[in-house]
């Protein structure tokens, strides 16, 4: 994919989920995985920033197409959950038991990845990319 393929994808997604407000920039590596704070090597991942409402997509471009267009979608998804996210996470900060609020913590996370999953599923059978 050429960076102008990849803005075109993320331009579509951002239209289907209405997250027009957002200005999300494009940090597009070779090989075929990057570093992910925390994740270990993944394909591609991104970090939203509420205040200025931006965010970036890293993504390793040395995949296959069909790949990197699934990814694409995958981060936007992951965009599009950000705001009920942050406030999952700000709850479960005020849970004062450590251990309790660790469990919180990667329970959140997971069914978080779950969803964005399976909407990225869906999403891949029902609009053609
Ligand atoms: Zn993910």
């Amino acid at each position: 994919m050429t960076e102008k393929q990849v803005a075109d994808q993320v331009g579509k997604w951002m239209k289907l989920f209405q997250l027009q407000q957002w200005e999300i920039g494009l940090d597009l590596k070779k090989g075929s995985s990057v570093e992910a704070n925390g994740e270990g090597q993944v394909i591609a991942f991104i970090e939203p920033d509420r205040c200025s409402q931006s965010a970036v997509i890293t993504m390793a471009m040395d995949n296959d197409d069909e790949e990197l267009k699934n990814t694409i979608c995958h981060e936007m998804i992951h965009l599009l959950f950000f705001e009920v996210e942050t406030l999952l996470y700000a709850l479960v900060g005020f849970i004062s038991d450590e251990q309790i609020r660790e469990v919180m913590g990667e329970l959140v996370h997971g069914r978080k990845e779950e969803f964005v999953i399976r909407m990225e599923r869906a999403l891949r059978n029902a609009i053609p990319t």
